[in-house]
C-alpha cells in the first residue's frame, strides 16, 4: 500500500503556506525508514547504508540520512559535490559511476570515496586519475537472465553495467599489481524489486564469486556491496518488503557463506529509503470533457517523470473526498504538448472539482530528481515536513530567469 501516513489536513496546510505545486517530504518517515534498514542489518558489525543520491538529491534530506548513520552513493561530479557540502566524507561515499568524465575519479579520489569500477578500461582511468587506492570496488555483470526459481528479476546481459566474471578476475590481478590490497564487489541485478529474496541471492552470488576471486588474486575480499534495487508498494493492493526479513534472510546466506563474519555489507537503496516518504501536491485547474473526462493540474510531468516515463502507477489521492465514492473516471494530466504527460490513465477517483487540491504518493524518489524543463516549464518548490509538524522550503520553486541565465541572448 502507499504511504497514508499523513491526514488531509497536512497537505492543506502545506498548500496554505506554499503555492503548489510542490514535493512534500516528511522527515518522519525518512529517519524511520533509516533506522528500520539498519535494524534489520544490526547483525552485521560492519552493515552501512550509501543512500544513492539521484533518488532525492535535497542537501536537507541527504543531511537527515547522514545524521542516521548512512553514506552517500554519488554517480557524478555534482552528485559528489553534495556529499561534500553535506559534510560527507572518505569512506561515506561511493562512487560508482560509469562512461563518465574521467576527472571525475580526481575529484572522488580527493575526497577518498570509494571507487566502484564498472569496466576493465576504469582501471587505467583510475590509476591517471587520482591513482589506485587500497581497496578497489568492482561491479559484476553475470550476463544472460537474473532468476530466482522460475521467475526472471532482470536482463543483465542487456544491461550496460558491470564486468562479467572473467574481467574481474583479470582486474584484480592488474590491481593487484598496481598495490591494491583489498577489493570490494557490487552488483544491481534487479530494479523496483518486491521479492524478498532477491537481496539474500544476491548476498549469495556476491559472497561466492568474491571468496573464489580472494584465493585466486591474493587480494583481502573486504566488502560486498548489495546496490538498490528493492522496491516499494506503488499500488494500493501491494504489500510492502519485509526489510526485517530480508536482513535475516541475508543473515542466513552470509553465516552460511562467511562464518569468520569478515566480510562487510553495504546497500545503496534509493527508492526504498525515500519514495514512500514524498508526495507530489497539485491543484486541479482545469476539466474538460471529450471522449474521455481529463482532470489538469498545475503539476506536469516535468515535476515527475515515471508515469509519462514508464507508464508508471502513482496513487492519487482528492483532500477530503477519501470517503468519497470512486464513481468517477478520470485521466488526469498536466500541461505538457506531449500526449503521455498523464499521471493517471482511466482512473476511478471521487468527483474532481476545479480547485481541489490532489496528492500524488510515492514520490520522494526519482520523482523531483528526474524533473526536466520541456515546454519551458519550471521545476517545483521541494518542502520538509519536519519532526515538529512545520513546513521548511528545502528548495524554491525555479523561476524563468534560472530558465534564462544559461542561455546565451545576445
Ligand atoms: C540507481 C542506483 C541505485 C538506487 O536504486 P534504487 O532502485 O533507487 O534503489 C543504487 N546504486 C546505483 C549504482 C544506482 O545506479
Amino acid at each position: 500500500m502507499p504511504n497514508f501516513a499523513l491526514p488531509d489536513s497536512v497537505f492543506e496546510a502545506a498548500a496554505r503556506a506554499f503555492p503548489t505545486p510542490f514535493h512534500l517530504y516528511d522527515e518522519a518517515t525518512l529517519r524511520e525508514r533509516a533506522r528500520r534498514l539498519k535494524k534489520a542489518f544490526s547483525w552485521c558489525p560492519d552493515f552501512r547504508e550509501y543512500f544513492a543520491v539521484k533518488a532525492l538529491p535535497n542537501p536537507a534530506v541527504l543531511r537527515i540520512f547522514g545524521e542516521e548513520g548512512c553514506g552517500l552513493d554519488c554517480s557524478s561530479l555534482t552528485e559528489l559535490m553534495l556529499a561534500e557540502r553535506c559534510g560527507f566524507r572518505g569512506e561515506e561515499i561511493m562512487f560508482s559511476a560509469n562512461a563518465m568524465p574521467p576527472e571525475e575519479y580526481d575529484y572522488a579520489r580527493a575526497l577518498g570515496a570509494y571507487v566502484n569500477l564498472d569496466d576493465l578500461s576504469d582501471i587505467d582511468l583510475l590509476a591517471a586519475h587520482g591513482g589506485i587506492p587500497e581497496t578497489v570496488c568492482l561491479r559484476y555483470n553475470p550476463g544472460g537472465d537474473f532468476s530466482i526459481g522460475n521467475t526472471i528479476m532482470g536482463n543483465p546481459g542487456e544491461a550496460k553495467y558491470g564486468m562479467p566474471e572473467s574481467h574481474l578476475r583479470e582486474g584484480l590481478s592488474r590491481l593487484k599489481g598496481m598495490g591494491a590490497k583489498a577489493f570490494g564487489l557490487h552488483a544491481f541485478l534487479s530494479s523496483n524489486t518486491m521479492a524478498p529474496s532477491y537481496y539474500p541471492e544476491l548476498a549469495g552470488i556476491l559472497l561466492r564469486l568474491g571468496k573464489n576471486l580472494a584465493a585466486e588474486s591474493g587480494l583481502r575480499f573486504a566488502f560486498i556491496n548489495l546496490s538498490g534495487g528493492i522496491g516499494i508498494p506503488y499500488q494500493p493492493d501491494q504489500p510492502e518488503v519485509d526489510i526485517a526479513a530480508v536482513g535475516e534472510a541475508v543473515r542466513a546466506v552470509y553465516e552460511a557463506e562467511c562464518p569468520r563474519g569478515d566480510v562487510a555489507v553495504k546497500s545503496e537503496l534509493g527508492r526504498w529509503m525515500s519514495g514512500p516518504a514524498g508526495w507530489l501536491v497539485t491543484r486541479a485547474v482545469h476539466e474538460k470533457k471529450i471522449h474521455r473526462d481529463y482532470i489538469g493540474v498545475d503539476a506536469c510531468a516535468v515535476d515527475l517523470m515515471r508515469p509519462a516515463m514508464y507508464g508508471a502507477y502513482h496513487h492519487i489521492t482528492v483532500c477530503g473526498k477519501r470517503d468519497w465514492p470512486a464513481d468517477h473516471v478520470y485521466d488526469v494530466t498536466g500541461c505538457l504538448c506531449e500526449n503521455n504527460d498523464k499521471f493517471a490513465v482511466e482512473r476511478a477517483l471521487p468527483e474532481i472539482r476545479i480547485g481541489d487540491l490532489l496528492f500524488i504518493h510515492d514520490t520522494g524518489a526519482h520523482g523531483y530528481a528526474m524533473g526536466y524543463n520541456y515546454n519551458g516549464r519550471l521545476r517545483s518548490a521541494e518542502i520538509l515536513r519536519t519532526e515538529d509538524g512545520g513546513f521548511r522550503m528545502i528548495r524554491r520553486a525555479e523561476t524563468p530567469e534560472d530558465y534564462f541565465a544559461t542561455l546565451n541572448l545576445e
